[in-house]
């Protein structure tokens, strides 16, 4: 898969749709706006009427709006009891049995969280799961992409190196990069030349293609040293956004652009025209 640019688009039916719960309404708005894509929001479950999926895969086929989703959070891969873990690996199942219905075709999700315990035992439990996860798709003929997100706080699996070793060791998995994230996570990555570090980085493990197919996420943000994070509209935050979108430009990076600013359609607006404004 190969895009052909960065598609721009928000995190759940954009705010000025009428019905908040209808994410039909949601894409249509979404092409009204000038905007090209739109990620389904399953945070707090997985459910969704046969009906709403097929008539979300044909508007968003028509209007030529692809569609991403995010999946669940309560999935803890790490969880203390097996079925915690059992029902998480359901949860990333079933997200990607909707998404699959619903024509997407990159999904994103938290995979797990640490519990205290080693970074490297959670990263060979979270592995083990995903070979589990991509075993049964492929069964289930559900092409897909999993791509665990780049979490923003430090009690969180999924920095950059776990996400790039996972991608390398499961053929279906790539990163989902949230830029913010990255920044919340580590206080660093906040310039033009560490974006690049970071594009280059990807580049190199993950092969040269792999910049013209990503899944990226994007909001203002703050952190706190307790790695408490507050998403937060992008002028009201310190994240170095325009950056940002420079440093994409000038490795030429495609793909998903994903706003989850509080006001939504209005960042990923803002985005969207900073960008094409860059020659
Ligand atoms: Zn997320």
């Amino acid at each position: 898969m190969k895009f052909e640019k960065i598609l721009f688009g928000t995190a759940g039916v954009p705010l000025c749709t009428e019905k908040k719960n209808n994410p039909v309404e949601g894409v249509i708005n979404i092409h009204k706006l000038g905007l090209d894509c739109m990620q389904l929001e399953f945070a707090h479950g997985v459910r969704m009427k046969d009906e709403i999926s097929s008539a979300l895969r044909k508007v968003s086929y028509e209007l030529n709006i692809p569609l991403t989703s995010h999946g669940p959070y309560y999935i803890n891969l790490n969880a203390r009891e097996q079925d915690k873990i059992d029902s998480s690996v359901e949860r990333i199942i079933q997200t990607a049995k909707i998404s699959d219905l619903c024509g997407a075709e990159s999904m994103t999700f938290h995979a797990a969280f640490y519990m205290k315990d080693s970074p490297y035992d959670v990263f060979d439990l979270v592995e083990k799961s995903m070979n589990v996860i991509e075993e049964r798709l492929s069964r289930l003929d559900i092409e897909i992409e999993l791509r665990p997100e780049l979490t923003g706080k430090t009690s969180q699996f999924g920095s950059l190196e776990e996400l790039l070793s996972l991608s390398k060791s499961i053929n279906s998995c790539q990163p989902c990069l949230d830029f913010s994230h990255l920044y919340a996570r580590t206080g660093l990555y906040n310039s033009y030349e560490e974006f690049l570090t970071v594009i280059d980085k990807i580049q190199e493990e993950l092969g040269y293609d792999s910049i013209y197919n990503l899944h990226m996420h994007i909001s203002g943000i703050s952190s706190n040293s307790k790695g408490d994070l507050k998403h937060l509209n992008l002028e009201e935050s310190d994240f170095n956004w325009k950056d940002l979108l420079k440093a994409l430009k000038h490795k030429d990076c495609r793909g998903y652009m994903i706003c989850n600013s509080p006001n939504l359609e209005k960042d990923a607006k803002m985005l969207k025209d900073y960008y094409a404004s860059l020659s």
